[in-house]
């Protein structure tokens, strides 16, 4: 989708920091880091959130790609958030399916 803004990350046509990539999925650094460590794992094919889809591989290799990020992170001992934030009650702003990579300080719970 060419007006969409992580489509347009993912194809490199707007900036960001890169963390990882492969040839479905990109990572990169939140602009508002919510915690020391805060990426945001998306797929490379445009999904609006996860009410949009029903492909379970999708939905599964996003969640591993995140866990791959905190591992490369430094997170995967001391522990991490996933969080996919999905429709505006729950605070999502961007309608391209990201999954939050929160780390680095403890997580509180239940989240705000
Ligand atoms: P959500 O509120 O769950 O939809 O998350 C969207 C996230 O995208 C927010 O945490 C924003 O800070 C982040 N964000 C928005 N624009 C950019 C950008 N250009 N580069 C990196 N992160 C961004
Ligand atoms: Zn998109």
């Amino acid at each position: 989708m060419t007006d969409c803004l992580f489509c347009q990350i993912a194809a490199g046509e707007i900036p960001s920091t890169k963390v990882m990539e492969n040839d479905r999925y990109f990572a990169f650094r939140d602009i508002n880091p919510q915690a020391p460590t805060h990426v945001l794992a998306i797929p490379k094919q445009h999904v609006a959130s996860l009410n949009q889809t029903a492909d379970p591989t999708l939905v599964g290799e996003l969640v591993l790609f995140a866990r791959d990020v905190a591992r490369e992170e430094g997170l995967a001992d001391a522990g991490y958030r996933v969080v996919i934030n999905t429709n505006a009650g729950a605070g999502q702003t961007v309608f391209h399916i990201h999954a939050h990579v929160l780390g680095g300080r403890s997580m509180r719970w239940p989240p705000g």
